[in-house]
């Protein structure tokens, strides 16, 4: 049994009262919280900075983990999807991606990450997440812009996720993003996760260039379409932002809008009346885009409010802490609590995985963290356990 307190122990919401003490059993699990009243003194372990349960990284891709470094910065989305796509046709071999992969998966275990929610767009990283340490929710993304291929394309990611179940790993469906994924696409996944009770995720604009290709005016998705040999022009914009086109797809069920730096007030609004948490990746933001979100318009939207690292291809490292002191080094909408929130259990609720992580649950091995707050920045000082 081991009895540990510190300056301060974040819950996952709030901080415990002064002179909490956790008990933690042989199996590293948490026994019970209690006062430094009720433990004898010698028996505690005394922590300098501020306990929080392991962290839970929101939104991840570790099958490009071999791209580290190989995608040039700043070039905007329509750019970055040109380079991931030359990648891919460059014939990288499967031993390479599984390595990257699995020193990805090393890496964020060390910083502090217990649960990760990633996406896959085939069963690359699937040996990894089976032997990993880290709990995953992987997201089997699907994309295609024309309706018309709406059933094949569905039908070709569902045996991913067959697949997935067979080993005995945690996944949904999801939509690549408003400007990849047709509507009745988009419907389609959104209704199989509620009718099994799964979490949604999609990358919501990301690019002012996905707000110009919905309200019908020149953008670089031309480019992109052009590059694919793809034929768009039977697409019609719908003339409102993307969010607005696709959000009644939802029925009210869990869902996760990835980065959405060109979100407006209303979008956020209407967003959150249907259940969305909003998932925030600054470093790859900065990466691609340079471009962070106006984080003042979320200020009131504590609880729905993620953090996650996305991929190596658009961030030297899957880092949670270095994305959390973006935020704070840029914007002074969120509180020390609120963010240590949106590293934990917002995101652990996002992904269905509340009653195993991202709060202090009795009975459960959800990791402990020792973190330091100094200079406005945030510092993992200690995996604890
Ligand atoms: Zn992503």
């Amino acid at each position: 049994m081991r009895f540990l307190k510190a300056d301060k122990i974040f819950d996952g919401r709030q901080y415990l009262p002064e002179g909490s003490v956790l008990v933690i059993d042989s199996q590293n699990r948490l026994k019970e919280i209690v006062a430094t009243t009720v433990v004898q003194n010698d028996k505690v372990e005394s922590f300098e900075g501020i306990i929080t349960p392991g962290f839970v990284n929101a939104h991840c891709h570790l099958e490009l983990s071999h791209l580290k470094g190989k995608i040039q910065k700043h070039t905007g989305i329509p750019g970055f999807g040109k380079q991931i796509i030359m990648q891919r046709m460059s014939g990288v071999s499967k031993e390479k991606i599984h390595e990257a992969a699995l020193a990805a998966d090393e890496e964020m275990w060390n910083n502090g990450i217990v649960a990760v929610g990633d996406i896959s767009n085939a069963d690359d990283s699937f040996k990894t997440k089976q032997n990993s340490k880290i709990k995953y929710h992987t997201f089997i993304e699907i994309l295609g812009l024309n309706p018309a291929n709406e059933k094949m394309m569905f039908d070709l990611s569902l045996p991913f996720l067959r697949m997935l179940q067979s080993l005995g790993l945690a996944g949904s469906l999801a939509a690549h993003a408003p400007y990849s994924t047709s509507l009745q696409l988009i419907d389609r996944i959104a209704k199989f996760d509620k009718e099994n009770n799964l979490p949604l995720s999609i990358h919501n604009q990301e690019t002012e260039e996905e707000t110009k290709f919905f309200l019908g005016q020149p953008n670089g998705f031309k480019d992109l379409y052009d590059f694919l040999k793809a034929d768009i022009s039977w697409f019609k914009a719908p003339g409102c932002s993307s969010l607005r086109s696709y959000i009644n797809a939802f029925n009210d069920q869990k869902t996760m809008l990835v980065h959405n730096t060109f979100s407006t007030k209303e979008d956020i609004e209407t967003a959150v009346n249907k259940n969305c948490f909003f998932c925030f990746c600054p470093n790859a933001n900065l990466y691609i885009e340079n471009k962070l979100p106006d984080y003042n318009l979320f200020k009131e939207y504590q609880n729905s409010l993620c953090i996650g690292t996305d991929s190596l291809a658009s961030n030297d490292s899957l880092d949670l802490v270095a994305e959390a002191n973006v935020i704070l080094k840029n914007s002074k909408a969120f509180s020390l609590e609120t963010i240590l929130q949106m590293m934990t259990s917002n995101n652990a609720s996002a992904l269905n995985v509340e009653s195993e992580f991202g709060s202090l649950i009795p009975g459960k091995n959800s990791g402990l963290n020792l973190v330091n707050f100094e200079n406005n920045q945030l510092k993992l000082t200690q995996k604890i356990i």
